[in-house]
């Protein structure tokens, strides 16, 4: 057998659900499209994965020959009823790729070391274009939505490139968009407008972006900031939006599915309630939330943060004494959503709230807030 189909089964043999390869050549129209749309993605460009840098390999590591694609069905498993609509279905999946002593980081690790038990040289923290890999490895095509799609399984899925030193037999691009012609599902259906034309998305306005990404300082140059105009907009989501994928007629196949039951899931699902995490408690954090969304949000705040978002977009009275008792968090970016919550709720018993929160706020964003909610209640 030879080493391209010894990683192909070994890939298998880990999980994955597909195993492609193509060469270590660049990605040049994804640069260009980069650097054409800076602005909206300078967080990326100049935060840590160093994005340009990663779409020509061979710059990192000259001796780079050869990318292994691996796809990993995130979808495999039912989502918990209460859960959907909150968080994304690939976070529920846990597909985040770090750390290394979580099952998708421990699965990266394996296939690192098997290449190079096998002679190959590996590159260290290069961050390939992923999608645009897979599809150049034969493993899966685009959609308007700007997500890969996987034979057989959708866009539920993760996927994971290798860039190695040696040569290999290389598949078969699939390099094309395969959505029916007159489909714009996904682009009617975003709630913000982020997908604004097909295969193009602005991800400042995307719920997922403001739900993660909105974290001061991380990545590089963001802040906590969620403008009013999107936290209207982002439901009941507090990690992750699914809905451009949720409405694809390319993933009914599988959301219709009847799936096996993941026993964590299920467990984490009866736990789960936006109130705890709105008044996020040591305890609630540890057994709950940090189990099911360790990577991307470094602070508790940001969960409470959109935890108040979710509960004043649900309009409903009944969480003003979650929310008042929110209005006394040490922490000024949860009294300042919390605030706005309140006032999306409105009415006289969210009004006495905030008036009465206004009277001991020390912190001029967060008088800010409560006063423009005072305005909306
Ligand atoms: S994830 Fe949600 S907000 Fe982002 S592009 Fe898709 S539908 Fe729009
Ligand atoms: S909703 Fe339609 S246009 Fe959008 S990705 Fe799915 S098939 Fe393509």
């Amino acid at each position: 057998m030879s080493l391209s189909e010894d990683i192909k089964d070994f890939g298998l043999d880990l999980g994955y659900s597909k195993v492609g390869i193509t060469t270590a050549d660049g990605f040049p129209t994804y640069v260009e499209e980069l650097k054409a749309r800076y602005e909206m993605y300078a967080w990326f460009i100049e935060g840590v994965f160093q994005p340009i840098k990663g779409a020509d390999p061979k710059s990192i590591m000259p001796s780079a020959k050869s990318i292994i694609v691996a796809v990993y069905d995130c979808s495999k498993e039912a989502f918990p009823e209460k859960l959907v609509g909150k968080i994304g279905r690939h976070y529920q999946a846990r597909c985040y790729l770090t750390p290394r002593d979580r099952i998708n980081g421990a699965r990266r690790q394996l296939m690192r070391q098997f290449l190079e038990k096998n002679g190959c040289e590996v590159a260290q923290r290069l961050v390939v274009p992923e999608r645009l890999s897979a599809a150049r490895a034969g493993i899966a095509t685009y959609g308007k939505n700007t997500f890969t799609f996987a034979d057989g399984i959708g866009s539920f899925i993760l996927v994971t490139a290798f860039v190695v030193d040696a040569e290999l037999d290389y598949d078969e691009p699939t390099m094309r968009e395969e959505c029916p012609p007159k489909c714009t599902a996904c682009i009617d259906a975003c709630p913000t407008g982020a997908l604004y034309e097909p295969l193009k998305m602005d991800p400042r306005r995307c719920i997922a972006y403001n739900c993660f990404m909105a974290q001061d300082g991380f990545p590089a140059g963001t802040t906590s900031y969620v403008p009013p105009e999107i936290r209207d907009k982002m439901g009941s989501w507090i990690h992750g939006c699914d809905i451009c994928q949720e409405v694809c007629p390319r993933n009914q196949k599988r959301l219709k599915a009847k799936l096996p039951p993941n026993e964590f899931l299920v467990k984490a699902a009866e736990d789960f309630e936006l109130t705890k995490l709105l008044n996020l408690t040591d305890e609630f954090y540890a057994r709950t939330v940090q189990p099911l969304m360790y990577n991307y949000i470094r602070e508790k705040k940001y969960f409470q943060r959109n935890a108040a978002i979710a509960l004043g977009n649900t309009g409903d009275p009944a969480y003003i004494p979650d929310l008042a008792q929110a209005m006394q968090d040490s922490e000024e970016l949860v009294r300042s959503y919390a605030a706005w919550a309140l006032g999306k709720i409105g009415g006289s018993q969210a009004k006495q709230v905030l008036e009465a929160s206004l009277a001991r706020e020390t912190c001029q964003s967060a008088k800010n807030e409560i006063e423009a909610a005072l305005v909306a209640a």
